[in-house]
């Protein structure tokens, strides 16, 4: 006989957690890192684990999962496309999903012309590289790229090198190009030095455009990876007064800015910039596949139109505009522009909550932007490697949280579906995490 026991727990659950023998994961110290959480299914703010638990996504998986996990129209475009075209090279082909959304991101940005890459670090490449052909093509002596310190662009090689040194460059950085760093003066809620601090930023940034310029580089608004780091509109329309007064380029990183993380659709239209170039991925496609993009405007890209090969921009990737990744794009932005208050509103829900919880006396430098909520917990040894981050997290997650702070920064980015109970959720457990230090 036989006793017909039903499974209770998924058919692959592993009761001891380990690593599996295959797999090298990202930015991960095997050594001292905890097991990676299984997960097998993602539903709107949700991740459920082969453990049965179910976690809130408080920063959207790496912040790409915008409106959420397994959003229903996103999903429906995505396998609506697949049984078109789910793929065709774009050198000698073009089609109508690619189309589509460079008309609309066209409209929504002001830059006319789009470029289309695979992740964050190659839209921002391309953008470095169509700015310093742009000019070899006319002839013109601009040799000198201008970034700001704390930037993050991305891990291939050029986007580190635009990027600040860190720990996660020291290895390469002697194959990293030379760039002129400006300070980024961040700031938080009741900052009384940001103007002196923006004040010697914009004379160092015009003392560095003295060299002549290709191009200057930045993350408008926030810069994300090196912990939240917001600087404030009228900074950022000095600088871009600066950077025009020289003729170098303009070009914005909205990697993780983009697609109203900012509480604009663009933290360009938030700051009131206009750039010559910008970096999309992350949010673009909702979260479903990795795709960038980079806009370009039309006067740049009329300076590789020629007779002569050599002005052609020589650059393209097998999945250029994979017609599954355009087509979750515009099911993205069809969202998007359906409910623009569910960007626009974000800050307000987290801004009350923040104020709650910056009262707490391990709180510093409280902030907050659109989507985006963060503090630095005080520590003695701040930074990227502080062991309090761990801490934090391995409390959030027996609460029912997810969050990765960055170091001893701790910050929240969920999905714009995340409602009032589950955001609520999100601060108690960082509450009591913080109590529990
Ligand atoms: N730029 C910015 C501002 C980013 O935040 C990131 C990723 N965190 C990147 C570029 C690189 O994007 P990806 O990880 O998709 O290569």
């Amino acid at each position: 006989m036989q006793l017909n026991v039903p499974l209770t727990m998924p058919q692959d659950f592993d009761p001891q957690p380990r690593w599996h023998p295959h797999l090298w994961h990202p930015t991960t110290q095997v050594a001292t890192a905890p097991v990676p959480l299984r997960a097998v299914a993602g539903r709107g703010a949700l991740l459920e684990l082969d453990d049965g638990r179910t976690l809130i996504d408080a920063i959207s998986s790496w912040w790409v999962t915008l409106h959420g996990h397994a959003e229903a129209s996103i999903a429906a475009a995505v396998s609506a496309q697949s049984q078109a075209l789910e793929q065709v090279i774009f050198a000698d082909f073009s089609h109508g999903p690619a189309e589509r959304l460079a008309e609309r991101l066209s409209a929504l940005t002001g830059l006319e012309r789009l470029f289309f890459s695979d992740n964050g670090s190659t839209a921002v490449e391309v953008a470095l590289k169509i700015a310093w052909q742009w000019w070899h093509n006319q002839g013109a002596e601009r040799r000198q790229l201008v970034a700001f310190e704390g930037a993050y662009h991305g891990d291939t090689v050029g986007a580190m090198a635009v990027g600040a040194r860190s720990l996660f460059t020291t290895p390469f950085d002697t194959w990293l190009f030379c760039v002129a760093r400006v300070d980024w003066p961040h700031t938080c809620w009741h900052d009384a030095s940001v103007e002196t601090r923006e004040q010697a930023a914009l004379e160092a940034l015009e003392r560095a455009l003295a060299v002549p310029t290709a191009a200057v580089i930045l993350e408008p608004l926030i810069q994300g990876a090196s912990g939240m780091a917001m600087v404030r509109p009228a900074f950022l329309q000095a600088v871009e007064a600066r950077v025009r007064a020289s003729g170098a380029l303009l070009i914005a990183d909205e990697v993780m800015t983009g697609f109203g993380r900012s509480g604009a659709l663009f933290a360009c239209q938030r700051a009131g910039l206009q750039p010559d170039l910008m970096a999309l991925s992350k949010g673009l496609t909702g979260g479903f596949l990795p795709m960038g993009v980079t806009l370009a405007s039309e006067r740049l890209y009329q300076g590789f139109v020629s007779s002569d090969p050599m002005a052609t921009f020589f650059h393209g990737h097998s999945f250029t505009a994979n017609p599954l990744g355009c087509a979750a794009a515009l099911a993205s932005l069809d969202l998007l522009e359906a409910c623009p208050e569910r960007y626009g509103s974000f800050e307000a829900r987290h801004r009350p909550r923040l104020e709650a919880l910056s009262r707490h006396p391990l709180v510093r430098r409280p902030r907050c932007l659109g989507t985006v909520a963060a503090f630095d917990v005080a520590v003695n040894q701040p930074g990227y490697l502080s062991a309090v981050g761990r801490q934090i997290q391995r409390h959030c997650l027996a609460e029912g949280v997810y969050v990765r702070p960055l170091g001893n920064v701790v910050y929240l980015l969920p999905p714009l579906c995340l409602d009032e109970a589950q955001l609520e959720r999100c601060y108690s457990a960082l509450h009591s995490a913080l109590d529990q230090l």
